[in-house]
């Protein structure tokens, strides 16, 4: 999916504000359209761009799609990791690494766009869809480095009890995802039936975001397209349900780069950004054009680019 437009969003450096132990505090996703999906992205806001390295967060739908070909024509991308976690619907993924991959419900995507990566997600069926679209921002160690595409058609689960985890990225109590990570964070869908403890990295801070139904976090009442943030410090978390919910947890240690977001680049200066984007623009080498029935997709260049 495709991120930021709004010039609301240019100037996106983080400022990581240290959270003190345990800190929690109540966010509210805003909505936006991707392609033809209406979204709830809970991330970046204003007054917290980060959660670790999870640096964008879309909940897609649910829509049911007409018949037809939809979602996002080629866009490229640099400096971060996209995860596509799919609800419901199918979508099909191309990628400018010659990649063909269609994802199915329960199935993850993931893929790392180092310094320049294209690709397309399209639906081609009707019906329901829904999904998740996260970014993780890559650290410097990686963020320059070569694209690359995995597909995890099996997820690790742990029984909680109460609900169910499964783990996307990194590990939950000792059970680990085979996704590639660049930064220690975790990536977790709960499904909750009644109430149970999620253990905790004291190192990370999370973020819990519920689909679909509402939920207590310590004991707080969260609704669907709010977010709980709890600082670093914690060794469990308490969720509660009344009814079947469907939740995303993410953490991970704070990420101390300061990142600079816009569009679908993540980096650390507007000159890397306007590079890009000329680089895109210009379609040359970096940026290939993957086979897709959609068009590919172009923005005007950022303000702070200068006029030719
Ligand atoms: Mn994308």
């Amino acid at each position: 999916m495709s991120g930021p437009v709004n010039s609301t969003d240019v100037d996106m450096v983080a400022a990581r504000a240290s959270s003190p132990s345990g800190v929690s505090d109540m966010l509210e996703s805003r909505t936006a359209i991707v392609g033809s999906l209406p979204v709830r992205r809970a991330l970046p806001q204003r007054a917290r761009r980060t959660v670790g390295a999870w640096c964008f967060f879309d909940h897609g739908g649910p829509l049911e799609a007409a018949t037809g070909v939809g979602g996002i024509g080629p866009h490229p991308h640099i400096g971060l990791q996209t995860v596509t976690w799919m609800i419901a619907g199918e979508l099909v993924h191309r990628d400018s690494l010659g990649t063909e991959q269609t994802i199915r419900p329960g199935q993850l995507n993931l893929m790392t766009a180092g310094a320049g990566i294209v690709h397309a997600e399209e639906h081609t069926s009707a019906g329901r869809i829904e999904l998740v679209q996260l970014w993780i921002a890559q650290p410097s160690a990686t963020r320059e480095g070569p694209g690359e595409f995995e597909h995890h058609a099996e997820l690790p689960e742990l029984d909680l009890g109460g609900g169910t985890a499964t783990v996307l990225v990194g590990s939950l109590a000792n059970v680990v995802s085979l996704a590639r990570r660049d930064t220690d964070h975790v990536g977790v869908e709960l499904v909750v039936r009644s109430q149970l403890v999620v253990p905790a990295d004291r190192a990370y801070e999370h973020v819990v975001v519920p689909m679909d139904a509402p939920i207590e976090v310590d004991g707080r009442l969260v609704e669907p397209g709010r977010l709980m943030y709890v600082g670093p410090g914690r060794e469990e978390l308490p969720v509660r349900a009344l009814e079947p919910a469907r939740v995303i947890l993410l953490g991970g240690v704070p990420f101390e780069e300061p990142i600079l977001m816009w569009w679908n680049y993540v980096a650390r200066t507007h000159e890397e950004i306007t590079a890009a984007h000329e680089d895109w623009t210009q379609r040359r080498d970096r940026f290939k054009i993957p086979p897709s029935q959609l068009a590919p997709i172009d923005v005007a260049p950022p303000l702070w680019a200068p006029h030719a």
